[in-house]
Protein backbone atom coordinates (compact mmCIF):
# COMPACT_ATOMS: atom_id res chain seq x y z
CA UNK A 1 0.00 0.00 0.00
CA UNK A 2 1.39 3.34 -0.66
CA UNK A 3 0.42 6.05 1.56
CA UNK A 4 1.07 9.88 0.78
CA UNK A 5 2.85 10.25 4.64
CA UNK A 6 4.58 7.96 7.07
CA UNK A 7 3.19 10.24 9.97
CA UNK A 8 0.18 12.46 9.81
CA UNK A 9 -0.63 14.33 12.73
CA UNK A 10 -3.91 16.17 13.62
CA UNK A 11 -3.32 19.33 16.04
CA UNK A 12 -0.73 21.68 15.75
CA UNK A 13 0.04 22.39 19.27
CA UNK A 14 2.69 21.53 21.62
CA UNK A 15 2.83 18.47 21.44
CA UNK A 16 2.11 17.98 17.78
CA UNK A 17 4.42 20.19 16.52
CA UNK A 18 7.25 18.45 18.53
CA UNK A 19 6.78 14.84 17.36
CA UNK A 20 6.31 15.93 13.25
CA UNK A 21 9.64 17.93 13.58
CA UNK A 22 11.03 15.23 15.10
CA UNK A 23 9.73 12.45 13.01
CA UNK A 24 10.56 14.32 9.98
CA UNK A 25 14.17 15.19 11.66
CA UNK A 26 14.92 11.23 10.98
CA UNK A 27 13.98 11.42 7.82
CA UNK A 28 9.79 10.43 7.93
CA UNK A 29 7.22 12.13 5.59
CA UNK A 30 5.25 14.12 7.77
CA UNK A 31 2.13 15.89 7.30
CA UNK A 32 0.04 17.98 10.04
CA UNK A 33 -3.53 19.73 9.52
CA UNK A 34 -4.74 22.67 12.01
CA UNK A 35 -7.94 23.79 11.79
CA UNK A 36 -7.26 27.51 14.33
CA UNK A 37 -3.67 28.87 14.34
CA UNK A 38 0.08 26.79 14.42
CA UNK A 39 1.15 26.83 18.09
CA UNK A 40 -1.93 25.18 19.65
CA UNK A 41 -3.10 26.27 23.23
CA UNK A 42 -0.21 27.33 24.89
CA UNK A 43 1.11 29.48 21.65
CA UNK A 44 -1.80 30.91 20.93
CA UNK A 45 -4.10 31.50 23.87
CA UNK A 46 -2.37 29.94 26.39
CA UNK A 47 0.54 29.71 28.53
CA UNK A 48 2.45 32.10 26.55
CA UNK A 49 -0.03 35.17 26.35
CA UNK A 50 -1.46 34.47 30.09
CA UNK A 51 2.37 34.83 31.62
CA UNK A 52 2.78 38.34 29.18
CA UNK A 53 -0.49 39.12 30.74
CA UNK A 54 0.72 38.58 34.44
CA UNK A 55 4.10 40.45 33.54
CA UNK A 56 1.79 43.03 32.31
CA UNK A 57 -0.46 43.22 35.37
CA UNK A 58 2.57 43.20 37.84
CA UNK A 59 3.82 46.51 37.37
CA UNK A 60 0.87 47.96 39.15
CA UNK A 61 2.11 46.42 42.39
CA UNK A 62 5.95 47.28 41.27
CA UNK A 63 5.12 50.80 40.86
CA UNK A 64 3.54 51.08 44.52
CA UNK A 65 6.37 49.35 45.93
CA UNK A 66 9.51 51.56 44.39
CA UNK A 67 7.82 54.05 46.41
CA UNK A 68 9.76 53.04 49.31
CA UNK A 69 12.71 52.68 47.27
CA UNK A 70 12.73 56.47 46.28
CA UNK A 71 10.87 56.28 43.58
CA UNK A 72 7.92 58.79 42.60
CA UNK A 73 6.12 57.65 40.01
CA UNK A 74 2.83 59.49 39.64
CA UNK A 75 -0.70 58.35 39.45
CA UNK A 76 -0.01 54.87 37.35
CA UNK A 77 -2.43 54.30 33.99
CA UNK A 78 -2.60 51.56 32.12
CA UNK A 79 -4.02 50.86 28.63
CA UNK A 80 -5.29 47.50 28.03
CA UNK A 81 -5.46 48.27 24.29
CA UNK A 82 -1.46 48.82 24.55
CA UNK A 83 -1.36 45.21 26.51
CA UNK A 84 -3.81 43.35 24.58
CA UNK A 85 -2.49 44.15 21.27
CA UNK A 86 1.39 44.25 21.74
CA UNK A 87 0.77 40.37 23.27
CA UNK A 88 -1.26 40.03 20.69
CA UNK A 89 1.37 41.03 17.98
CA UNK A 90 3.91 38.21 20.14
CA UNK A 91 1.66 35.36 19.94
CA UNK A 92 1.33 36.57 15.81
CA UNK A 93 5.01 36.55 15.51
CA UNK A 94 5.57 33.39 17.30
CA UNK A 95 2.43 31.63 15.38
CA UNK A 96 4.84 32.87 12.14
CA UNK A 97 8.09 31.38 14.34
CA UNK A 98 6.15 27.60 14.03
CA UNK A 99 5.11 27.62 10.67
CA UNK A 100 8.19 28.30 10.19
CA UNK A 101 9.78 25.65 12.16
CA UNK A 102 6.99 23.03 10.45
CA UNK A 103 8.21 23.98 6.80
CA UNK A 104 12.07 23.99 7.49
CA UNK A 105 11.77 20.94 8.87
CA UNK A 106 10.42 19.43 6.01
CA UNK A 107 6.45 19.03 7.42
CA UNK A 108 3.68 19.65 5.00
CA UNK A 109 1.36 22.40 6.94
CA UNK A 110 -2.39 21.39 5.70
CA UNK A 111 -5.13 24.40 7.27
CA UNK A 112 -8.16 23.00 8.32
CA UNK A 113 -10.07 20.38 10.42
CA UNK A 114 -8.45 17.15 9.96
CA UNK A 115 -11.02 13.80 9.79
CA UNK A 116 -10.14 10.42 10.30
CA UNK A 117 -12.14 8.63 7.42
CA UNK A 118 -10.75 4.97 8.48
CA UNK A 119 -7.56 3.99 10.15
CA UNK A 120 -5.51 5.01 7.10
CA UNK A 121 -7.04 7.63 5.65
CA UNK A 122 -7.48 11.71 6.88
CA UNK A 123 -9.59 14.29 5.79
CA UNK A 124 -8.59 17.93 5.53
CA UNK A 125 -10.83 20.82 3.71
CA UNK A 126 -12.14 19.07 1.18
CA UNK A 127 -8.62 16.94 0.81
CA UNK A 128 -7.80 13.41 1.22
CA UNK A 129 -4.64 12.19 2.61
CA UNK A 130 -3.18 8.81 3.70
CA UNK A 131 -0.77 7.96 5.99
CA UNK A 132 0.91 4.75 7.49
CA UNK A 133 0.86 6.32 11.01
CA UNK A 134 -1.37 8.94 12.61
CA UNK A 135 -0.78 11.24 15.86
CA UNK A 136 -3.92 12.92 17.50
CA UNK A 137 -2.78 15.77 18.75
CA UNK A 138 -6.32 18.04 19.46
CA UNK A 139 -5.68 18.90 22.85
CA UNK A 140 -8.50 20.35 24.98
CA UNK A 141 -11.28 23.25 25.34
CA UNK A 142 -12.14 25.22 28.24
CA UNK A 143 -15.52 23.67 29.27
CA UNK A 144 -18.88 25.47 31.33
CA UNK A 145 -21.19 24.17 33.22
CA UNK A 146 -24.56 24.37 31.20
CA UNK A 147 -26.50 27.07 33.72
CA UNK A 148 -28.90 29.63 32.53
CA UNK A 149 -26.92 32.28 30.87
CA UNK A 150 -24.11 30.71 30.61
CA UNK A 151 -24.00 32.09 26.98
CA UNK A 152 -23.46 35.85 28.32
CA UNK A 153 -20.01 34.20 30.35
CA UNK A 154 -16.82 33.99 28.77
CA UNK A 155 -13.85 31.57 29.03
CA UNK A 156 -10.21 32.41 28.53
CA UNK A 157 -10.05 32.03 25.00
CA UNK A 158 -12.31 35.15 24.70
CA UNK A 159 -9.71 36.76 27.98
CA UNK A 160 -7.41 37.97 25.60
CA UNK A 161 -9.09 39.54 23.11
CA UNK A 162 -11.43 41.71 25.72
CA UNK A 163 -12.53 45.23 24.16
CA UNK A 164 -11.53 48.28 25.87
CA UNK A 165 -11.39 49.43 28.64
CA UNK A 166 -11.80 46.40 30.88
CA UNK A 167 -14.67 46.41 32.76
CA UNK A 168 -14.71 47.48 35.93
CA UNK A 169 -16.09 44.57 37.30
CA UNK A 170 -14.86 40.96 37.07
CA UNK A 171 -16.02 37.70 37.95
CA UNK A 172 -14.65 34.36 37.62
CA UNK A 173 -15.44 31.24 38.23
CA UNK A 174 -13.12 28.29 39.75
CA UNK A 175 -10.50 27.52 41.89
CA UNK A 176 -8.08 26.00 39.67
CA UNK A 177 -5.18 27.23 37.91
CA UNK A 178 -7.03 29.15 35.41
CA UNK A 179 -8.91 31.35 37.73
CA UNK A 180 -6.35 32.37 39.81
CA UNK A 181 -4.16 33.25 37.33
CA UNK A 182 -6.45 35.51 35.82
CA UNK A 183 -7.71 37.03 38.92
CA UNK A 184 -4.26 38.07 39.29
CA UNK A 185 -3.83 39.65 36.17
CA UNK A 186 -7.65 41.57 36.54
CA UNK A 187 -6.48 42.58 39.84
CA UNK A 188 -2.97 44.00 38.67
CA UNK A 189 -4.71 45.79 35.92
CA UNK A 190 -7.24 47.80 37.96
CA UNK A 191 -10.63 45.76 37.77
CA UNK A 192 -12.75 44.87 40.72
CA UNK A 193 -11.56 41.49 40.56
CA UNK A 194 -13.48 38.26 42.14
CA UNK A 195 -13.39 34.77 42.24
CA UNK A 196 -16.36 32.24 42.97
CA UNK A 197 -15.58 28.92 43.89
CA UNK A 198 -17.23 26.23 45.45
CA UNK A 199 -14.71 24.70 48.01
CA UNK A 200 -13.45 26.57 51.00
CA UNK A 201 -9.94 27.33 49.69
CA UNK A 202 -8.71 27.34 46.17
CA UNK A 203 -6.00 25.13 44.13
CA UNK A 204 -7.62 21.79 44.99
CA UNK A 205 -4.85 19.30 45.20
CA UNK A 206 -2.15 21.26 45.56
CA UNK A 207 -0.34 20.69 48.82
CA UNK A 208 -3.00 22.10 51.88
CA UNK A 209 -0.77 24.69 53.25
CA UNK A 210 0.60 26.06 50.15
CA UNK A 211 -3.36 26.30 48.77
CA UNK A 212 -4.45 28.17 52.40
CA UNK A 213 -0.74 30.93 51.90
CA UNK A 214 -2.09 31.61 48.21
CA UNK A 215 -6.10 31.62 48.99
CA UNK A 216 -4.92 34.44 52.08
CA UNK A 217 -2.26 36.19 49.64
CA UNK A 218 -5.05 36.53 46.82
CA UNK A 219 -7.48 38.13 49.57
CA UNK A 220 -4.48 40.34 50.71
CA UNK A 221 -3.74 41.37 47.12
CA UNK A 222 -7.58 42.73 47.02
CA UNK A 223 -8.91 40.03 45.01
CA UNK A 224 -12.41 39.36 46.70
CA UNK A 225 -12.94 35.18 47.14
CA UNK A 226 -16.51 33.88 47.30
CA UNK A 227 -16.33 30.70 48.94
CA UNK A 228 -18.68 27.89 48.62
CA UNK A 229 -20.80 29.38 46.28
CA UNK A 230 -21.86 28.56 42.78
CA UNK A 231 -23.66 30.66 40.19
CA UNK A 232 -27.13 28.95 39.44
CA UNK A 233 -27.81 31.89 37.00
CA UNK A 234 -26.64 34.74 35.07
CA UNK A 235 -29.46 37.84 33.44
CA UNK A 236 -28.24 41.02 31.99
CA UNK A 237 -29.74 43.50 34.21
CA UNK A 238 -32.52 46.13 33.51
CA UNK A 239 -30.25 48.79 31.75
CA UNK A 240 -28.36 45.84 29.95
CA UNK A 241 -25.23 47.02 30.81
CA UNK A 242 -24.01 44.54 33.57
CA UNK A 243 -24.99 40.99 34.70
CA UNK A 244 -26.66 39.85 37.69
CA UNK A 245 -25.63 36.54 38.90
CA UNK A 246 -27.90 34.05 41.03
CA UNK A 247 -26.65 32.37 43.51
CA UNK A 248 -27.98 29.30 45.87
CA UNK A 249 -30.26 30.65 48.85
CA UNK A 250 -31.91 33.72 47.04
CA UNK A 251 -28.48 35.64 46.74
CA UNK A 252 -27.52 37.57 43.78
CA UNK A 253 -24.91 40.04 43.12
CA UNK A 254 -24.01 42.08 40.21
CA UNK A 255 -20.88 42.37 37.57
CA UNK A 256 -19.91 43.97 34.26
CA UNK A 257 -17.93 40.64 33.32
CA UNK A 258 -18.32 36.42 34.14
CA UNK A 259 -15.49 34.05 33.04
CA UNK A 260 -15.82 30.66 34.00
CA UNK A 261 -12.38 28.87 34.36
CA UNK A 262 -13.51 25.53 35.23
CA UNK A 263 -12.36 22.99 33.35
CA UNK A 264 -10.92 21.76 30.02
CA UNK A 265 -12.14 18.78 28.12
CA UNK A 266 -10.25 16.66 25.29
CA UNK A 267 -11.48 17.88 21.73
CA UNK A 268 -12.60 14.41 20.52
CA UNK A 269 -15.52 15.15 18.81
CA UNK A 270 -15.76 15.63 15.11
CA UNK A 271 -12.59 14.28 14.19
CA UNK A 272 -13.74 11.02 13.35
CA UNK A 273 -12.33 8.55 15.85
CA UNK A 274 -15.38 6.25 15.59
CA UNK A 275 -14.67 5.53 11.75
CA UNK A 276 -11.22 4.68 12.79
CA UNK A 277 -11.89 2.16 15.61
CA UNK A 278 -10.49 4.79 18.53
CA UNK A 279 -11.72 4.58 22.08
CA UNK A 280 -12.22 7.07 24.75
CA UNK A 281 -11.64 6.72 28.19
CA UNK A 282 -14.00 6.79 31.62
CA UNK A 283 -12.56 10.42 31.25
CA UNK A 284 -14.22 11.06 27.48
CA UNK A 285 -10.29 11.21 26.45
CA UNK A 286 -8.77 9.22 24.13
CA UNK A 287 -7.29 6.07 25.79
CA UNK A 288 -3.86 5.19 25.13
CA UNK A 289 -1.32 2.77 26.60
CA UNK A 290 1.93 3.67 27.83
CA UNK A 291 3.33 4.14 24.65
CA UNK A 292 0.72 6.67 24.12
CA UNK A 293 -0.95 3.86 21.51
CA UNK A 294 -4.26 4.38 21.19
CA UNK A 295 -6.94 1.14 20.84
CA UNK A 296 -5.79 1.11 16.55
CA UNK A 297 -2.35 0.12 16.60
CA UNK A 298 -1.07 2.52 13.78
CA UNK A 299 -2.69 5.23 15.73
CA UNK A 300 -1.13 7.16 18.57
CA UNK A 301 -1.88 10.05 21.12
CA UNK A 302 -0.57 12.52 23.33
CA UNK A 303 -0.84 16.06 25.17
CA UNK A 304 -4.37 17.34 26.18
CA UNK A 305 -6.55 14.87 24.28
CA UNK A 306 -5.59 11.78 26.51
CA UNK A 307 -5.97 11.94 30.51
CA UNK A 308 -2.54 12.57 31.55
CA UNK A 309 -0.86 15.38 33.20
CA UNK A 310 -2.43 18.19 31.21
CA UNK A 311 0.72 20.73 30.93
CA UNK A 312 2.68 22.12 27.41
CA UNK A 313 6.40 20.22 28.42
CA UNK A 314 4.25 16.87 29.12
CA UNK A 315 2.77 17.11 25.63
CA UNK A 316 6.25 18.01 24.36
CA UNK A 317 7.73 15.31 26.47
CA UNK A 318 5.17 12.65 24.81
CA UNK A 319 5.37 14.03 21.29
CA UNK A 320 8.90 13.41 21.60
CA UNK A 321 8.99 9.86 23.09
CA UNK A 322 6.49 8.93 20.19
CA UNK A 323 8.87 10.38 17.62
CA UNK A 324 11.55 8.72 18.99
CA UNK A 325 10.12 5.32 19.62
CA UNK A 326 8.25 4.96 15.86
CA UNK A 327 10.89 6.83 14.01
CA UNK A 328 14.28 6.88 15.78
CA UNK A 329 14.56 3.40 17.10
CA UNK A 330 15.43 4.80 20.34
CA UNK A 331 12.27 3.49 22.24
CA UNK A 332 11.51 5.56 25.18
CA UNK A 333 8.19 5.78 27.10
CA UNK A 334 7.04 9.17 28.61
CA UNK A 335 8.07 9.57 32.58
CA UNK A 336 4.94 11.11 34.21
CA UNK A 337 6.78 11.14 38.00
CA UNK A 338 8.04 13.88 39.59
CA UNK A 339 6.86 16.44 37.37
CA UNK A 340 7.03 20.17 38.50
CA UNK A 341 4.31 22.90 37.48
CA UNK A 342 3.50 26.38 38.70
CA UNK A 343 0.45 28.31 38.74
CA UNK A 344 1.44 32.00 37.78
CA UNK A 345 -1.03 33.47 40.36
CA UNK A 346 0.00 36.85 42.53
CA UNK A 347 2.13 35.45 44.59
CA UNK A 348 2.83 32.31 42.46
CA UNK A 349 3.46 28.91 43.21
CA UNK A 350 5.27 25.96 42.21
CA UNK A 351 6.09 22.41 43.31
CA UNK A 352 7.56 19.14 42.37
CA UNK A 353 6.87 15.76 43.76
CA UNK A 354 4.33 14.82 46.34
CA UNK A 355 1.90 16.88 48.60
CA UNK A 356 2.58 16.79 52.42
CA UNK A 357 -1.13 14.42 51.72
CA UNK A 358 -0.24 12.49 49.14
CA UNK A 359 3.62 11.54 50.60
CA UNK A 360 1.31 10.75 54.24
CA UNK A 361 -1.12 8.24 52.20
CA UNK A 362 2.10 6.60 50.04
CA UNK A 363 5.17 6.58 52.19
CA UNK A 364 6.16 5.78 55.88
CA UNK A 365 7.20 8.39 58.10
CA UNK A 366 8.30 11.76 56.98
CA UNK A 367 10.20 14.80 58.23
CA UNK A 368 8.65 18.20 57.20
CA UNK A 369 10.31 21.33 56.77
CA UNK A 370 8.85 24.97 56.12
CA UNK A 371 9.24 28.23 56.43
CA UNK A 372 7.28 31.29 55.90
CA UNK A 373 9.13 34.88 55.05
CA UNK A 374 9.11 37.95 54.54
CA UNK A 375 11.83 38.29 51.29
CA UNK A 376 14.62 41.04 51.53
CA UNK A 377 12.81 43.42 48.80
CA UNK A 378 9.32 43.44 50.98
CA UNK A 379 11.22 44.78 53.89
CA UNK A 380 11.07 47.64 52.59
CA UNK A 381 8.05 48.30 51.31
CA UNK A 382 4.68 49.02 52.23
CA UNK A 383 3.48 45.47 50.78
CA UNK A 384 4.62 42.94 52.61
CA UNK A 385 4.07 40.03 50.58
CA UNK A 386 5.73 36.63 52.38
CA UNK A 387 6.94 34.02 50.85
CA UNK A 388 6.67 30.24 51.39
CA UNK A 389 8.85 26.93 51.22
CA UNK A 390 8.28 23.93 52.14
CA UNK A 391 10.43 20.29 51.86
CA UNK A 392 8.82 16.76 52.66
CA UNK A 393 11.72 14.08 53.46
CA UNK A 394 10.59 10.77 53.16
CA UNK A 395 12.55 9.82 56.82
CA UNK A 396 13.70 5.93 56.04
CA UNK A 397 15.44 7.27 52.48
CA UNK A 398 16.06 10.83 53.68
CA UNK A 399 15.29 11.24 50.17
CA UNK A 400 12.95 15.14 48.99
CA UNK A 401 10.27 13.54 48.03
CA UNK A 402 8.24 16.91 47.58
CA UNK A 403 9.66 20.66 47.23
CA UNK A 404 6.80 23.36 47.12
CA UNK A 405 6.70 26.94 47.52
CA UNK A 406 4.73 30.29 46.70
CA UNK A 407 6.14 33.20 46.13
CA UNK A 408 8.19 35.79 43.15
CA UNK A 409 9.63 33.33 40.98
CA UNK A 410 8.59 30.14 42.81
CA UNK A 411 8.63 28.14 38.65
CA UNK A 412 11.93 29.54 38.17
CA UNK A 413 13.74 28.29 41.86
CA UNK A 414 11.95 24.50 42.08
CA UNK A 415 12.46 23.96 38.15
CA UNK A 416 16.05 23.78 39.48
CA UNK A 417 15.05 21.99 42.33
CA UNK A 418 13.18 19.51 40.42
CA UNK A 419 16.43 18.15 38.81
CA UNK A 420 17.66 17.35 42.22
CA UNK A 421 14.20 15.74 43.48
CA UNK A 422 14.02 13.68 39.82
CA UNK A 423 18.20 12.85 40.64
CA UNK A 424 16.74 11.29 44.11
CA UNK A 425 18.85 13.75 46.00
CA UNK A 426 18.37 13.31 49.68
CA UNK A 427 18.01 16.15 52.53
CA UNK A 428 21.64 15.65 53.09
CA UNK A 429 22.39 16.37 50.02
CA UNK A 430 20.33 19.32 49.82
CA UNK A 431 21.86 20.22 53.77
CA UNK A 432 25.12 20.18 51.91
CA UNK A 433 24.60 22.96 49.43
CA UNK A 434 25.85 26.13 49.84
CA UNK A 435 23.56 28.69 49.69
CA UNK A 436 23.27 32.07 47.36
CA UNK A 437 23.17 35.03 49.50
CA UNK A 438 21.41 37.03 49.86
CA UNK A 439 18.41 35.25 48.17
CA UNK A 440 15.24 33.28 49.10
CA UNK A 441 15.75 30.36 47.12
CA UNK A 442 18.52 29.77 49.82
CA UNK A 443 16.56 29.11 52.18
CA UNK A 444 15.97 25.63 50.73
CA UNK A 445 19.54 24.47 51.79
CA UNK A 446 19.15 26.12 55.10
CA UNK A 447 15.94 24.56 56.53
CA UNK A 448 17.32 22.49 59.57
CA UNK A 449 14.57 21.63 61.88
CA UNK A 450 11.81 19.63 61.00
CA UNK A 451 8.48 20.36 62.64
CA UNK A 452 6.98 18.22 64.91
CA UNK A 453 5.42 14.88 63.15
CA UNK A 454 1.83 14.56 64.52
CA UNK A 455 1.40 11.40 66.59
CA UNK A 456 -0.61 8.77 65.81
CA UNK A 457 -3.49 9.50 67.41
CA UNK A 458 -4.13 13.18 66.39
CA UNK A 459 -2.87 12.22 62.94
CA UNK A 460 -6.09 9.83 63.03
CA UNK A 461 -7.86 12.83 64.26
CA UNK A 462 -6.93 14.93 61.42
P1 LIG B 1 -8.68 23.15 36.86
O1 LIG B 1 -9.05 21.73 36.75
O2 LIG B 1 -7.33 23.55 37.33
O3 LIG B 1 -9.71 23.87 37.84
C1 LIG B 1 -11.10 23.84 37.62
C2 LIG B 1 -11.75 24.63 38.73
O4 LIG B 1 -13.12 24.82 38.42
C3 LIG B 1 -11.69 23.93 40.06
O5 LIG B 1 -11.53 24.89 41.06
C4 LIG B 1 -13.07 23.27 40.15
O6 LIG B 1 -13.54 23.14 41.45
C5 LIG B 1 -13.93 24.32 39.47
N1 LIG B 1 -15.15 23.79 38.90
C6 LIG B 1 -15.31 22.73 38.07
N2 LIG B 1 -16.58 22.60 37.71
C7 LIG B 1 -17.26 23.59 38.33
C8 LIG B 1 -18.63 23.98 38.36
N3 LIG B 1 -19.56 23.31 37.67
N4 LIG B 1 -18.96 25.06 39.11
C9 LIG B 1 -18.04 25.72 39.81
N5 LIG B 1 -16.74 25.41 39.82
C10 LIG B 1 -16.36 24.35 39.09
O7 LIG B 1 -9.06 23.77 35.45
P2 LIG B 1 -8.56 25.07 34.68
O8 LIG B 1 -9.67 25.37 33.73
O9 LIG B 1 -8.14 26.13 35.63
O10 LIG B 1 -7.28 24.58 33.92
C11 LIG B 1 -7.33 23.44 33.04
C12 LIG B 1 -5.99 22.78 32.92
O11 LIG B 1 -5.13 23.63 32.20
C13 LIG B 1 -5.30 22.55 34.26
O12 LIG B 1 -5.63 21.32 34.80
C14 LIG B 1 -3.85 22.63 33.90
O13 LIG B 1 -3.39 21.34 33.64
C15 LIG B 1 -3.81 23.46 32.65
N6 LIG B 1 -3.20 24.77 32.93
C16 LIG B 1 -1.93 24.85 33.38
C17 LIG B 1 -1.36 26.07 33.68
C18 LIG B 1 0.03 26.15 34.20
O14 LIG B 1 0.76 25.18 34.07
N7 LIG B 1 0.42 27.25 34.82
C19 LIG B 1 -2.11 27.31 33.50
C20 LIG B 1 -3.44 27.11 33.06
C21 LIG B 1 -3.95 25.89 32.79
P3 LIG B 1 -13.28 21.83 42.33
O15 LIG B 1 -11.92 21.97 42.88
O16 LIG B 1 -14.36 21.92 43.32
O17 LIG B 1 -13.43 20.66 41.40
Amino acid sequence: MSYDYDLFVIGAGSGGVRASRVAAGYGARVGICEDYRVGGTCVIRGCVPKKLLVYGSKYAHEFEDSAAYGWTVGEPAHSWATLRDTVGKEVDRLNGVYIRLLEGSGVKIHMGRGRLMDRHTIEVAGETVMAEKILICTGGRPEMPPIPGHEFAITSNEAFHLPDPLPKRITIVGGGYIAVEFAGIFNGLGCETELVIRRDRVLRGFDEECRTFVHESLKASGIRIRTETEIQRICRTKDGKAFECQTPLGGMFETDLVMYATGRVPNTHGIGLEKAGVQLDKAGAVAVDEWSKTTVDNIWAVGDVTDRIALTPVALMEGHCFADTEFGNKPRKADHRSVPSAVFCQPEMANVGLTEEEARMTLGELRVYSSAFTPMKYTLTSRKQRTFMKLIVEAATDRVVGCHMVGDDAAELIQGLAVAVKAGATKAQFDATVGIHPTAGEEFVTMRTARPEPTAKKAAAE
